[in-house]
């Protein structure tokens, strides 16, 4: 089927970000063979002309971090810190199975589409009482709704307790905490080999579907699991995904557990590199974001849920103007309240105002 978009504004998004008043868009099939302007239209005959004057057309945009299966909590979770916030959002997952992941995926991925994104990453993690934690239903909502995506599954073979400091305060919750731990606690191998299949069985892109490891936090991991996931994606020439350095509370900690940062910890063990995005990028060092750089790796930046939460705010400008490649996500709706990549861009635009007066960054 040939169709013609007529009048739309067009935002390229290329190297000179040209902008294109009355533009026009062929398309032949599942192929765009024209975009510019409408007086170099290709000649027709189209089967369908779209009158899209008062219109804009832009490419897809990419949401870079999110979690699936949080859309059907949107809305529910309080505004505590990311620690606390998690026993609530975690509690929520228990009674999940395959029937609700695919619901949540079909949720947040209409959003999606209707704002504007055609492709995310989803950091999923579900429900240990379903194969690939109930992976394969979300996968299976975004190719029905022909939505991109890169599924990494989260691993985690560290318990909770381990990487938090739970004073007196927490005694409240410290039993609750030990009991969800000891109920996903899985050897380190038997993650390895869950992501391996993971991937043999659903990784299709021609079916729009990538699936690759996504360590959950540099803490929450062994080295050896972080080592081996690494070694897993570039064996298949995959992405990787991971969370860095979301609170204070984390880099506080994982200066105690490693002597250093996080971030030097994850290049220490051979896993920072160009095919690794990391989620937040918050709490680290100004020597942090040289070495970071150098790598070539991919910051994360989801500017609504780090506010939602109070989690900090990525210096994003620091990031900029020193070449690392920043990317926007929503994040999982329990810390956002929705997946409206607009509100990301809008929101990244308008934050780092208040970090200084030069107009010129
Ligand atoms: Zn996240």
């Amino acid at each position: 089927m040939k169709i013609l978009v007529r009048n739309p504004l067009i935002v390229t998004m290329n190297e000179n970000n040209d902008v294109i008043e009355k533009g026009a868009i062929a398309i032949d099939g599942n192929r765009i063979n024209y975009v510019g302007p409408m007086e170099w239209t290709p000649a027709g005959p189209f089967d369908r002309t779209i009158e899209a004057d008062r219109t804009i057309a832009m490419p897809g945009m990419i949401n870079g971090h999110c979690h699936s299966p949080a859309n059907l909590v949107r809305g529910m979770m309080p505004s505590k810190p990311l620690e606390i916030w998690r026993a609530y959002y975690r509690a929520s997952l228990r009674d999940m199975r395959e029937g609700d992941f695919y619901a949540s995926a079909l949720l947040g991925g209409m959003e999606m589409l209707k704002n504007g994104a055609t492709t995310v990453l989803d950091h999923f993690f579900g429900n240990q009482a379903c194969r690939f934690m109930g992976a394969g239903a979300a996968i299976q909502a975004m190719r029905d709704l022909g939505l991109r995506h890169i599924v990494a599954l989260t691993l985690s073979d560290k318990n909770y307790e381990e990487t938090m400091p739970l004073g007196d305060s927490a005694k409240q919750f410290s039993d609750e905490i030990r009991r969800m731990s000891a109920s996903e606690a899985k050897p380190t191998q038997a993650w390895l080999e869950d992501c391996e299949a993971f991937i043999d069985t659903l990784h299709a892109p021609e079916k729009l579907t990538t699936a690759c490891p996504g360590p959950s936090a540099v803490q929450r991991c062994t080295d050896e699991l972080l080592r081996k996931s690494a070694e897993m994606a570039r064996r298949r020439n995959l992405p990787m995904h991971i969370h860095l350095a979301e609170t204070k509370t984390q880099a506080v900690m994982g200066r105690e557990i490693y002597g250093t940062s996080l971030l030097k910890h994850l290049d220490a063990v051979g896993v920072l590199d160009s095919n690794l995005s990391l989620a937040h990028s918050i709490w680290i060092d100004d020597d942090d974001v040289e070495l970071f750089a150098r790598r070539d790796a991919t910051a994360v930046h989801n500017p609504a849920s780090n506010l939602r939460i109070g989690s900090g705010l990525a210096k994003v400008k620091e990031f900029l103007a020193a070449g690392i490649n920043v990317g926007l996500g929503t994040d999982g709706s329990a810390s956002n309240d929705g997946q409206n990549m607009f509100d990301a861009v809008r929101l990244a635009a308008l934050i780092h105002n208040q970090a200084g007066t030069d107009f010129n960054q």
